[in-house]
């Protein structure tokens, strides 16, 4: 699977609610919240992303996909079986499995997730077989979204390589060497199980503990995290903006500038992941220009756009804290990095502390990174 933003996350109300944080010897967080969620739960196991260069570009993402096959490839039976849904993601950071569903299929989400991290071989087959899998996903893949990935690379080089991965470098990795990067990635440093939505957060943290407290604490490898951003830049299919960090009130203010600008004009492709760390925030375009477009709706209508955006991004924050998915996926990523990070706190901060000036300026620095 793709990593993607969560740009569009629907869901259910937030209310105060019971929550419990537990630390684990290994280093791994469990968190479970109850939520009133329409009876359903959102269940996310995190771990950080151990460093990839460009001979092993790509097999942290294949070990994704067979991981979450699980080792009898009964994982997605397990799942179905209950109505629930299993999504994994690579990211730069991380990767990400979530399964979501009706509140009584949890205790086989964890039996199921238990499946995804158990050390197990993995046959030279299987894994070639998985590499075709990445090639027709990857024929799959937007022009958008291979833009986004060449400015990154540009701009950060080794430490934005894109999450997918080269298929050269993928076609290298074998059995033993994926079972190597398991015992690096499925480790407790870094580590982040959580749970929100209708369930008892006392039991399912307990239940998340065995889960994850079976892991070893893993070597401390950090990842080279990026502490500064260029300014913006225009490729020729992408316009590529610093994003702050997520804690950061620019980011909202950068994510309205931009949803203010395709608002107006259809076609563009807005790419961000929120994160702990600056990175970028990426604008591509369906037919082809992104500069001209962004430099068209800026001109039109600044004042409009950064009202217009400023709702959207609002709207969207809304939409993601409300959500067991949002708030799962928020700490999932953010709490190894932000201890003490509350999506309800951080949504109360960026209401405050963005206004329409500030999606304006953000929209400024667009339209001077866009000019010709
Ligand atoms: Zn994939």
């Amino acid at each position: 699977m793709l990593s993607s933003l969560a740009l569009v996350i629907a869901g259910a109300q937030v209310f105060e609610s019971p929550k419990l944080r537990l630390n684990l010897d290994n280093g791994a967080i469990v968190h479970a919240e109850q939520m009133q969620a329409g009876g359903r739960f959102s269940l996310a196991v995190r771990f950080r992303a151990v460093p990839e260069t460009t001979e092993t570009h790509g097999w942290r993402h294949l070990l994704e996909h067979l991981a979450a096959k699980g080792p009898a490839k009964e994982v997605d039976r397990l799942v179905e079986s209950h109505g629930m849904f299993l999504l994994a993601e690579t990211g730069r950071e991380w990767t990400l499995f979530t399964i979501s569903g009706p509140s009584d299929g949890f205790a086989t989400a964890v039996e199921a997730m238990e499946q995804v991290l158990a050390d197990r071989e993995y046959a030279d087959d299987e894994v070639r077989a998985e590499v075709t899998v990445l090639a027709e996903e990857l024929a799959l893949v937007e022009s958008a979204q291979r833009a986004s990935w060449e400015a990154w690379e540009t701009l950060f080089g080794a430490a934005g390589l894109s999450p997918f991965g080269s298929l050269e470098a993928v076609e290298r990795a074998d059995g033993a060497a994926l079972r190597q990067l398991a015992s690096r990635v499925f480790v407790g440093r870094g580590a982040v199980a959580t749970v929100a939505g209708d369930i008892e957060p006392r039991v399912a943290a307990e239940r998340m503990k065995r889960m994850l407290q079976r892991l070893p604490a893993g070597s401390p490898e950090p990842l080279a995290i990026r502490q500064s951003v260029p300014s913006g830049v225009a490729f020729a299919s992408t316009v590529a903006m610093p994003m702050p960090p997520v804690r950061d009130p620019g980011f909202l203010a950068t994510l309205g500038a931009a949803m203010g600008v395709s608002s107006v004009q259809p076609g563009l492709v807005i790419g961000t992941t929120p994160s702990a760390a600056p990175g970028l925030l990426t604008i591509g375009s369906k037919s082809g220009d992104p500069a001209r477009q962004i430099r068209k709706a800026i001109e039109e209508g600044p004042d409009v756009l950064a009202e217009l955006g400023l709702r959207s991004a609002k709207d969207w924050l809304a939409r993601l804290v409300g959500s067991a998915e949002g708030r799962t996926y928020l700490r999932a990523i953010l709490l190894p990095e932000s201890p003490a990070f509350d999506p309800d706190r951080w949504k109360q901060d960026m209401d405050l502390g963005t206004a329409r000036s500030d999606v304006a300026r953000a929209l400024a620095s667009l339209r001077r990174t866009v000019e010709p």
